[in-house]
């Protein structure tokens, strides 16, 4: 296994590559590539990984889990001022708080209990970081995301009876079929309320994403390597 600290060369090249690909989909597209924002999501990659993302001038970086990010990211802020931390996986209620300390953006937004355990933590915390309500654009069982029908009231309850600093969307679409749709249906409903981010797009589907209007793509694998 090679080891990020002694050689950061791979994700550096890998970052490149990256960068480069969502280029040329916003060429595609007839978008400006400035107006998609790379995260690299580090999960499961120890610190040094992000530390070579670092030095490769990557500064936007995504984790599923709240304690990884705490054991990964607040050591790394004084170094790197413009470290921006979006959590990205299911969170917990009991974890509000703890979210609420360690992220720039929150993406996982997708039930009425936990907007209203984000409103309490934030007051407590003084600390408003960005959410986004993730949305089960599927519908898919298995899945986390407010189901679609659900989601138009959901968002708006979370502007207006709890005065949350939504600023978007965020979407898994189903790892089978195209996901164009999906996406498109995502930015139809973003449009619907006004709403200007939209996270939606991962390795192996932020061409399509971009090209339907993505504004956040989460990449990990095409980064980091296989986990
Ligand atoms: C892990 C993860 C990603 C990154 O997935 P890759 O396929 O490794 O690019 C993106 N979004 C979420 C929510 C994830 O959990």
């Amino acid at each position: 296994m090679s080891d990020p600290l002694n050689d950061p060369a791979p994700i550096a090249a890998n970052l490149a590559r990256v960068r480069d690909s969502i280029a040329e989909a916003c060429l595609r597209a007839n978008r400006d590539p400035a107006s998609v924002t790379l995260i690299a999501v580090s999960k499961t990659n120890p610190q040094a990984a992000v530390l070579a993302a670092l030095a490769a001038t990557q500064t936007v970086f995504g984790e599923n889990r709240v304690q990884e990010a705490q054991q990964k990211f607040p050591s790394l802020r004084a170094d790197h001022p413009a470290l921006r931390l979006h959590l990205i996986g299911a969170l917990q209620t009991n974890k509000a708080r703890d979210a609420v300390r360690v992220a720039d953006v929150i993406e996982s937004l997708d039930r009425p209990k936990l907007a209203a355990a984000l409103a309490e933590a934030m007051a407590k915390e003084g600390r408003r970081p960005g959410l986004l309500v993730q949305v089960n654009i599927g519908d898919e069982p298995q899945k986390a995301g407010i189901p679609t029908a659900e989601a138009d009231a959901f968002i708006r309850a979370c502007l207006d009876d709890h005065g949350l600093p939504v600023e978007g969307l965020m979407c898994i679409p189903p790892v089978e079929g195209d996901p164009r749709p999906h996406f498109a249906a995502m930015r139809e409903m973003a449009a619907r309320h006004g709403l200007k981010t939209l996270s939606m797009g991962m390795s192996g589907d932020y061409q399509a994403a971009i090209a339907e209007g993505a504004t956040h793509v989460r990449i990990g694998t095409a980064i980091f390597g296989a986990r």
